[in-house]
């Protein structure tokens, strides 16, 4: 502004938007230069929605306080308002009232859709189609960013390899390379063309979070720079790389620091050596959990340490606004620090075009007719479809006929509205989702009688509340039994509720909740003709169902359309295509449990030895249940005549790999083709196995398609002993199939 010829006034802060042509940095600069030392730490603080604008302000409290800041210029964002109404009220204060007008940033956790619900996202990686879920981000930002919000906490890309871990709901499951592509999806959908239907992504939790001991959420965190690297961070690069606006880091330590006080992740890694230009936020409180981690004395020392280490902005520990322009005064955190993280902030309001039109997101009339338009029930209800894994499919119980048939439909959440919202959806009501139930009624002629069985849960299910799982009472399974004797078909649905995963959320048992696992055997001594719909938001350890039921659907939970797009599942109407991102383990000891793990100096054969000194149970398989990337379909693929233009190259050169796959059926199928490879012997040891492509292809009935994948440099690179990512040479093998569970393999190698 200086440059620019302004003063330190409102009406000049605000000419500077008059300047378009000028770069963002240098309006950046020129807001940054009339800013005091609190205006800029104001910047730096974000509060949680604290006032209805409907009422009074607020007179007295934290609440007062906080209006106070706002009128002073003393925020720089909020979270968890939502409604045109509230934003503009807000915005209005920010805009019009403080001495320079910086328009405050909305953000909101829109994690899988905003009223219309999409599958949860561990759901959608299921579906390993990257369109489809970049169309569902698209949504969700659309609806988001017509009731004024500007900001997602999403994508979370998080790798999971612990089901106990109640938030893998929310990420693209076990594989590092699944969730860069579906990270990647993600911000795109979110971020759009950054105009008033889209969001800024906020890519989560930098870093290791999903790590946590036993999966029991904000445990402790331990993990090699060799896993860090490889198997963590790939994700949060790749969307950093694909322009995602913003991060959130994350409540954990990593290696004795707290995420959140770690300059080595944020400034080194991020900020450094990714050259990311957007801002960070911390996780909620999380500057102030520093001092519960033991790392801060007081919440003094966690805003300098957080400051200095990158953390650009503070979700709702008051740490900056109370300590960060004394610090700053004092000496313990550089003003150029300070400087970074505000040119960061109002870099991003820049871009999302809050300087020009603080505004724009605030469109009544636009709110009104965006919000559950009928396109996107038709999108949520592609993804849903898409989303839903075929375990089993033996006895031809499926898929079902239309007419003619004596269903029974089973389960509490067969009539289940809520539950199939899954957790994180803050701002769609309860009871607004499709259930099984109405799916199937609306779909077919037959008949269809019901009956509960058994509860999922009791106690207080609500979002932010306990949810107990220990229900005993097994009255209804007689009308169950009765339900069940007269059928053709049987249609199970079980799992979890709604709110037994997400936040919070770890299981140290993996079974079904309840007395779930007991109605299903006792169903099935009068109706072995039983169709396993199983309705969770993580794997779940079902070995008896798998011997035993002919028919195992894993549907998540799917969200608003959950029930239509069962049905059509069900009906046959889509043909099933989707993979599983998570193994399913045999048994809660095997956790954690993920396909791509390493070879140990005594890995075995799998079988049975003489010996008893090999890695392994005595009491369980150590392979999983269903394999990472299984999933069955109408149709049946069979794979042949896998080639490789070469069986070694150089830098620079490629191998170009191709298979054959034939759909041997009599209808049309789409199927995952995955490509692994196996590094044989490197500088640090490999996986057994890596996901390094995939191609989503439909298949027509009797058609072979041969598919063909690259292999190059890139492919092959990975973090190496000497702490940097690069292609060593040596020998490897690539394999390739329709899960990780591969049939098809050959060796290559690589010079350099
Ligand atoms: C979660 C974040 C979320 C934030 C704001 C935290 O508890 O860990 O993922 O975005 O709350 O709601």
């Amino acid at each position: 502004a200086i440059a620019l010829g302004c003063s330190s006034t409102k009406h000049n802060a605000i000419a500077t938007k008059n300047s378009l042509q000028l770069p963002i940095d240098r309006k950046v600069d020129s807001v940054l230069a009339l800013m005091t030392l609190e205006e800029k730490v104001g910047q730096m603080n974000q509060y949680n929605g604290f006032w209805d604008v409907t009422g009074p302000v607020p007179k007295n409290g934290a609440a007062a306080l906080k209006y106070d800041h706002l009128k002073k210029g003393w925020v720089g964002s909020m979270l968890n308002v939502k409604g045109v109404k509230d934003v503009k009220a807000l915005q209005k204060i920010a805009v019009e009232e403080t001495r320079l007008g910086i328009p405050l940033i909305f953000g909101f956790d829109v994690i899988h859709g905003y009223k219309t619900i999409s599958p949860i996202p561990l759901a959608e990686a299921a579906s390993w189609d990257l369109e489809a879920i970049e169309k569902s981000a698209q949504i969700a930002a659309a609806e988001a960013a017509a009731s004024g919000l500007n900001w997602t906490f999403a994508p979370m890309v998080d790798v999971s390899r612990d089901a106990r871990w109640g938030r893998v709901m929310e990420g693209a499951g076990e594989d590092p390379y699944l969730n860069s592509r579906i990270a990647v999806a993600r911000v795109k959908g979110f971020q759009g063309d950054l105009g008033e239907l889209s969001v800024a992504a906020c890519v989560k939790h930098f870093a290791g979070y999903s790590f946590a001991e036993a999966g029991k959420d904000y445990n402790t965190v331990e993990v090699s720079n060799n896993t860090l690297h490889n198997i963590i961070l790939p994700p949060f690069k790749a969307a950093a790389d694909a322009g995602a606006l913003t991060f959130m880091n994350s409540f954990n330590e990593l290696d004795g620091i707290p995420a959140t006080g770690n300059i080595h992740l944020q400034r080194q890694i991020l900020k450094g050596d990714w050259g990311f230009k957007g801002f960070v936020v911390s996780d909620w409180g999380s500057i102030g959990e520093m001092i519960a981690h033991g790392y801060s004395k007081d919440l003094k020392e966690a805003a300098m340490q957080a400051a200095n280490a990158g953390s650009d902005m503070d979700m709702e520990s008051h740490g900056y606004i109370e300590h960060l322009a004394a610090l700053v005064r004092e000496g313990k955190v550089p003003q150029d620090n300070i400087d970074d993280a505000v040119r960061r902030i109002l870099h991003v309001k820049f871009i999302l075009g809050l300087f020009d039109d603080p505004y724009k997101y605030c469109n009544e009339v636009r709110e009104q007719q965006t919000i559950g338009k009928q396109e996107f029930q038709d999108g949520v209800l592609d993804v849903a479809k898409k989303s839903i894994v075929l375990l089993k499919n033996e006895k031809n119980l499926l898929p079902l006929k239309k007419t003619g048939q004596k269903i029974a439909v089973i389960g509490a959440l067969a009539n289940d509205k809520t539950s199939p919202l899954g957790s994180w959806r803050i701002a769609a009501d309860d009871g607004t989702a499709v259930s099984v139930l109405e799916g199937l009624k609306q779909y077919s002629g037959n008949t269809i009688t019901y009956a509960k069985g058994a509860d999922v849960a009791v106690g207080t299910v609500a979002f932010g509340s306990e949810t107990k799982i220990n229900t005993t009472d097994k009255s209804g399974f007689a009308e169950a039994v009765n339900a069940a004797k007269g059928a053709d078909v049987v249609i199970m649905v079980l799992g979890e509720h709604g709110l037994q995963t997400g936040e919070g959320r770890s299981r140290s048992d993996l079974n079904l909740p309840g007395v779930q696992q007991e109605l299903l055997q006792t169903i099935y001594k009068v109706n072995p003709n039983i169709v396993l719909v199983l309705n969770n938001g993580r794997p779940l350890t079902i070995p008896w169902a798998a011997q035993n039921i002919p028919s195992i659907v894993e549907a998540w939970q799917l969200g608003t359309q959950s029930g239509n797009a069962i049905a059509q599942v069900l009906y046959g109407d889509y043909n099933p295509s989707g993979k599983l991102p998570m193994s399913f383990p045999r048994s809660v000891g095997q956790v954690p449990l993920y396909y791509n793990h390493k070879s140990t100096g005594r890995p075995g054969n799998g079988q049975p030895t003489e010996s008893v000194f090999w890695s392994h149970y005595i009491d369980v398989e150590s392979s999983p249940l269903y394999p990472f990337g299984h999933g069955l379909s109408y149709s049946k693929f069979e794979y042949s005549n896998l080639k490789l233009s070469n069986t070694t190259f150089a830098k620079d050169g490629k191998i170009t790999v191709s298979v054959d796959v034939k759909n041997s059926s009599k209808v049309d199928g789409k199927e995952v083709v995955q490509l692994y490879l196996h590094d044989l012997f490197a500088s640090v040891t490999r996986p057994v196995k890596e996901l390094k492509g995939f191609e989503l292809t439909e298949i027509k009935a009797g058609q072979t398609k041969t598919i063909t994948f690259a292999i190059n440099q890139k492919t092959i690179e990975f973090y190496t002993a000497n702490n940097k990512w690069e292609a060593e040479a040596g020998d490897f093998k690539v394999m390739v199939g329709g899960s990780s569970a591969t049939s098809l393999e050959a060796p290559f190698s690589y010079t350099n």
